[in-house]
């Protein structure tokens, strides 16, 4: 299997949120994409994610806002001071997995692309659950106190 060798790494307008991810793609490989809900509309969020990356994210621990919706098997990392949108955690058993919002990290390497439209309105809860264990990032959250 491919190591994630390609690193990336953005943070919200404050840097109060940040996220480091390696991918086994490079950017220019890596389906970038933008879910058509109702939040991310909104947001105009581009996302991306990996299963067989690794993705480390680190916050400050009082800036963080979570927003959950619909099925409330994600969490929306909000930053507190700067408003941005960030990504999303799963907790999948003792894992984490997670997207990041490369739109709100400011990550340069994705910054040109136009997300592929995607709408999950109609999957159901498991099917969503599995839909990101085979495309969400593992992930590992520090908090800053
Ligand atoms: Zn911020």
């Amino acid at each position: 299997m491919n190591e994630p060798t390609h690193t990336f790494s953005g943070h919200c307008h404050c840097g109060a949120i940040s996220m480091e991810l390696a991918f086994t793609q490079d950017a220019e490989e890596m389906q970038v994409r933008s879910c058509q809900c109702d939040f991310c509309i909104r947001q105009g969020s581009l996302t991306v994610s990996e299963a067989a990356g690794r993705a480390v994210i680190t916050v400050e621990a009082d800036q963080l806002t979570t927003h959950s919706f619909g099925s409330q098997t994600a969490q929306f990392l909000i930053c507190s001071r700067c408003g941005v949108y960030a990504g999303a955690i799963m907790a999948d058993g003792d894992e984490l997995l997670s997207i990041a919002n490369a739109r709100g990290l400011g990550i340069e390497a994705f910054s040109h692309r136009l997300g592929t439209q995607m709408t999950h309105d109609d999957e159901t809860t498991p099917d969503r659950i599995d839909r990101r264990r085979q495309r969400w990032t593992p992930t590992e959250i520090n908090f800053k106190l």
